[in-house]
């Protein structure tokens, strides 16, 4: 595996409660991986530490070409991310990464096209440019004519397709999906991972996504299975 996003002896506490006690992780390129777990088991502490938005007590977070980002390198070409200071991994959290959450996170008053195109303007593309660019993404999540409509007008599952456009517009090295189908029917959930999954392989990205849903989890390569801040098994499937 050509891993793209790893963390080692992960260690996460909040007061008197250990959400995560030591966690491996490796993501390969084009991998997806699905956590599972009960509640409060640490899934989402492990997203959003990998992601970088939590902070770690313990351990590392390595992810690939961060040059100059310092602190030790176990494999040949990871560069530590943890340590960096929050300008740094703000920006790199919006360059290399796009997230998916289970719902609203579309800007009520923006036009489809636009909430795609966000991420893009945030990084200086001009706004015609990114808007283009944010089209291109309509085609292969089935959302041809609804580039105009507010999120308000869109269906559930709907949303949820301009939302993994929106992360990919950036075309980001790991999409980390927080419970991306928890808002949906299950038909509209199959479908929407089925797309989360194909079109983040196709763009070359590795997808890291938080799932309760065993059905959802079964449409990634492996599924990783967290108890009690660490993990507690490991499986593989061969077809999504
Ligand atoms: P899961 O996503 O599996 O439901 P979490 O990662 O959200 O689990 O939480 C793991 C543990 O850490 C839980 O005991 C939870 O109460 C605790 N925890 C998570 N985030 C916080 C926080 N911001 N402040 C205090 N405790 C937290």
């Amino acid at each position: 595996m050509n891993t793209v996003l790893a963390g080692y002896g992960l260690v996460k506490k909040y007061g008197s409660a250990t959400a995560l006690a030591g966690v491996d992780v490796e993501v390969g390129e084009r991998d997806s991986l699905a956590i599972m777990g009960p509640s409060g088991s640490g899934k989402s502490t492990l997203l959003h530490t990998l992601a970088g938005i939590v902070r770690p007590d313990g351990g590392e977070v390595l992810l690939r070409g961060e040059r100059g980002a310092g602190g030790s390198r176990p494999t040949e070409g990871l560069d530590r991310i943890d340590q960096l200071g929050e300008n740094r991994l703000s920006a790199l959290r919006r360059k290399r990464f796009g997230f998916v959450f289970q719902s609203g996170q579309l800007l009520p008053e923006l036009p489809a096209e636009e909430n795609v195109a966000l991420p893009l303007i945030l990084e200086g593309v001009p706004r015609r440019q990114a808007v283009e660019r944010a089209r291109r993404w309509f085609a292969p999540l089935g959302l041809d004519g609804l580039a105009h409509r507010r999120p308000g007008q869109l269906s559930g599952g709907q949303a949820q397709r301009v939302a993994i456009a929106r992360a990919l517009a950036v075309e980001p090295d790991v999409v980390f999906a927080d419970e991306p189908t928890g808002a949906l029917d299950q038909a509209t959930s199959t479908e929407v991972v089925r797309l989360l999954t194909s079109v983040t392989r196709e763009q070359g990205a590795a997808l890291v996504m938080v799932t309760h849903d065993a059905d959802v989890a079964a449409h990634c390569d492996r599924v990783l299975h967290v108890r009690d801040g660490r993990i507690s098994g490991h499986s593989q499937y061969t077809v999504a």
